[in-house]
């Protein structure tokens, strides 16, 4: 293999460490992202929860404001009773007063059923707010982990882009143009091995995609120090010494 390819695989090596650490990185902060968007979703579901509950006590205020409202009219007709002159004017108050402790009596269940809701929901509300605080907390130790990640892989990045800096310096403008297109397309495996399918035989593959490769290509690496590219993937190939 010539100076060239050689130099182009060097700096091939140096580009996968190079995305390595990105792809780490970039997985971690996205888990970190997610696990926020999951804290967001519970927080906005609390609110809603808090709402609801505070809808209910409100019901329930004024169902006891009703209540006690009744309650004392009642009073008052009970003392009407007593000073009424007439049968008549006797059963129309009685009747009102069956009527009120009818209405006390269905809003009594009315507060009952309200009181219960209230009581699940606050109880529910506390697991949730639990939950939710233990989500957070979660959030808070993945971005401590991705901070500690990032300053550990900050100086092995740099490092790397310095070797990846010398090893462009020995390449000429066209090979480097070249493996930096490829390399974008497929996340620094830029290169790609021919192999011999079988000893006797003049045929070939390429590596990076496993389709077959004219002979004419693999012969024209075995003799000169080229930029020659699958026809198919698009990667720069190489002989593997010893081919
Ligand atoms: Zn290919």
């Amino acid at each position: 293999m010539g100076v060239m390819l050689e130099a182009l695989l060097a700096l091939q090596d140096i580009e996968l460490q190079i995305v390595d650490i990105r792809r780490q990185l970039a997985t971690r902060q996205r888990s970190v992202k997610q696990q926020a968007a999951k804290v967001r979703a519970a927080e906005e579901a609390l609110a809603t929860e808090r709402e609801e509950l505070k809808r209910l006590q409100i019901q329930m205020d004024e169902v006891d404001m009703d209540l006690k409202s009744r309650s004392a009219h009642i009073s008052k007709l009970r003392d009407n009773l007593n000073t009424v002159r007439t049968n008549k004017e006797y059963a129309a108050v009685l009747s009102q007063l069956n009527n009120e402790k009818a209405d006390v009596t269905r809003l009594e269940s009315r507060a009952f059923e309200l009181l219960t809701s209230v009581e699940a929901k606050k109880k529910a509300l506390a697991e949730h707010q639990q939950a939710v605080q233990l989500e957070a907390q979660r959030v808070a130790a993945l971005e401590g982990q991705v901070a500690q990640a990032q300053s550990s892989f900050m100086d092995r990045l740099t490092a790397l882009e310095r070797q990846r800096e010398a090893a462009c310096a020995g390449l000429d403008g066209k090979a480097l143009e070249l493996f930096n297109r490829i390399s974008e397309r497929y996340d620094g495996e830029v290169m790609a091995r021919v192999i011999q399918v079988h000893p006797r035989r003049q045929e070939f593959l390429c590596d990076g995609c496993n389709l077959s490769l004219a002979a004419e290509r693999a012969n024209a690496l075995m003799t000169r120090d080229e930029l020659i590219t699958c026809d198919n993937c698009g990667r720069i190939l190489h002989m593997p010494k010893g081919t």
